[in-house]
C-alpha cells in the first residue's frame, strides 16, 4: 500500500444492474417498460434551451410544490434530489450520526449497507423471518436510526401499514426512513402518517411507477423540522442538485395522475397474470406487491438459469448471496415482453424434464 492510500477512504461500492447498450429484454432493474406521460415529451420538446445557460432554482420550487399537491402536504415537507439513491444517501449523512447502530433488515436493497460503510454509520442487519417477513419486534430495541423498504426488495413484499406504524411509533427518539421506490404497485403508503410522526422520512421515486429512471428524481415527505435539516445538508453539499430539464419533466408528470394510475394498473394486471403462468412453470415466489416478482424453481439452479436467460437476451437480477442464492428477482415487463419470458422457460423446463440439454 502506498503511504498516501493510508489515508483515502476506501468503499466497497454498490453493483448496479446491468445497462446493456443493445436491445434486450430488459427485466433486470425494476425500470417501467412503458414511456413517461406524453406531457412529459412535450415538455422537454418545448424547452427553452436558452435556459440551460443559468443555473437551476436551488429550491426546486415548481417540483417541490407540484409533489406538495399531489400528495396534500405543504411545500416545506418536500425534499427532492437526483433520485432516490441521491435523497436516502443524503438521508444517512444526515440523520444517522448516533454511535449505535442503525438497523435495517439482512435481505434488503444493499445500498444501504454500502451508505453506512461509506459514512462510517455503525449497522445492524436484522434478520427476516423463514418466509422473507419483517419481524417488527426486532426494531424495538435500541437503536442510531432505522431504514426499510416497503415494499421489500428485492423480495417484493409489503407489510401492511399497521405494522410500518409499529415500528415508528417504538422508535420515535430515532429518525424512521421508509423507503417507498414500490409502494404505488402495492398500497397505502406511510406519507398519511408524516403528520402524527415527526421522526418519519418517507422517500419515493420517479424511476418506476413514473417511467423516468433516466431523468433521476427521487424525493422525501417528512416533517419541516426533518427536511429543514435535510436542506441544509444539501446546500452544504451541492446547491443545484437538480438540473432543469429534470424540473420541468418532473412537474409534467407529477400533474399527469391519470397516465400515472393507467400505467400502475396496466403492470399490477400484468403481474397477477405473470403468477399464473409462473405458477404453472412450477416457480415459487413470494407475494408480490411491487413490479417485479422474486422467484425460485425447486428443480432448476437460478444461476444457471440467470445465464440461460441472459444467452438468449433475457436480463433478470440475480445476487447469488445467502439465503436467496436460488433466486431471481424478475422486473415485469410489458405483456408482450413476459410473454417471450415465458415462451423461453416453457421450452428450459420441458427440454430440462426430458433430458435433452
Ligand atoms: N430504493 C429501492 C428499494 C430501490 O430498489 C431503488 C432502485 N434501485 C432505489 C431506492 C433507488 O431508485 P432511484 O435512485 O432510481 O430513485
Amino acid at each position: 500500500m502506498r503511504e498516501y492510500e493510508r489515508n483515502i477512504r476506501k468503499v466497497e461500492p454498490y453493483v448496479p444492474g446491468e445497462q446493456p447498450q443493445n436491445k434486450v429484454i430488459k427485466l433486470n432493474t425494476n425500470e417501467n417498460p412503458y414511456p413517461p406521460s406524453p406531457k412529459v415529451a412535450k415538455a422537454l420538446a418545448e424547452m427553452d434551451t436558452d435556459r440551460l445557460r443559468l443555473y437551476p432554482d436551488p429550491a426546486c420550487t415548481a417540483l417541490t410544490e407540484a409533489l406538495a399537491d399531489f400528495y396534500h402536504v405543504n411545500p416545506d415537507q418536500v425534499f427532492v434530489g437526483v433520485g432516490s439513491d441521491d435523497v436516502l444517501s443524503m438521508c444517512f449523512l444526515t440523520f444517522f450520526n448516533s454511535k449505535k447502530p442503525i438497523f435495517f433488515p439482512d435481505i434488503t436493497y444493499s445500498f444501504y449497507k454500502v451508505w453506512a460503510e461509506l459514512y462510517r454509520i455503525p449497522y445492524e442487519c436484522q434478520k427476516l423471518d423463514g418466509d422473507f417477513r419483517l419481524v417488527k419486534e426486532d426494531y424495538y430495541k435500541e437503536n442510531g436510526g432505522v431504514i426499510f423498504p416497503n415494499p421489500n426488495a428485492p423480495t417484493a413484499i409489503y407489510e401492511e401499514l399497521d405494522a410500518v406504524e409499529d415500528i415508528i411509533r417504538a422508535n420515535q427518539d430515532v429518525i424512521v426512513i421508509v423507503d417507498e421506490a414500490y409502494v404505488d404497485f402495492a398500497g397505502r403508503s406511510a406519507i398519511e402518517l408524516v403528520g402524527r410522526y415527526e421522526n418519519l422520512i418517507v422517500v419515493q421515486t420517479f424511476s418506476k411507477a413514473r417511467s423516468m429512471a433516466g431523468m433521476r428524481i427521487g424525493y422525501a415527505i417528512a416533517s419541516p423540522r426533518l427536511i429543514r435539516y435535510l436542506n441544509d445538508a444539501k446546500y452544504s453539499f451541492n446547491s443545484y442538485t437538480m438540473n432543469q430539464a429534470a424540473l420541468i419533466c418532473g412537474v409534467e408528470a407529477v400533474k399527469d395522475r391519470e397516465y400515472f394510475e393507467e400505467g400502475i394498473h396496466k403492470i399490477v394486471m400484468t403481474r397477477e397474470w405473470a403468477k399464473g403462468r409462473f405458477e404453472k412453470l412450477g416457480f415459487r415466489f413470494l407475494e408480490s406487491n411491487a413490479n417485479f416478482i422474486f422467484a425460485t424453481h425447486p428443480e432448476y439452479d437460478a444461476g444457471e438459469l440467470f445465464e440461460a436467460l441472459k444467452e438468449n437476451g433475457i436480463y433478470v437480477r440475480y445476487w447469488g448471496s445467502e439465503r436467496i442464492e436460488q433466486y431471481l428477482r424478475i422486473t415485469i415487463g410489458t405483456r408482450e415482453e413476459m410473454e417471450t419470458l415465458f415462451g423461453f422457460l416453457e421450452k428450459y423446463v420441458g427440454r430440462r424434464k426430458t433430458g435433452q440439454c
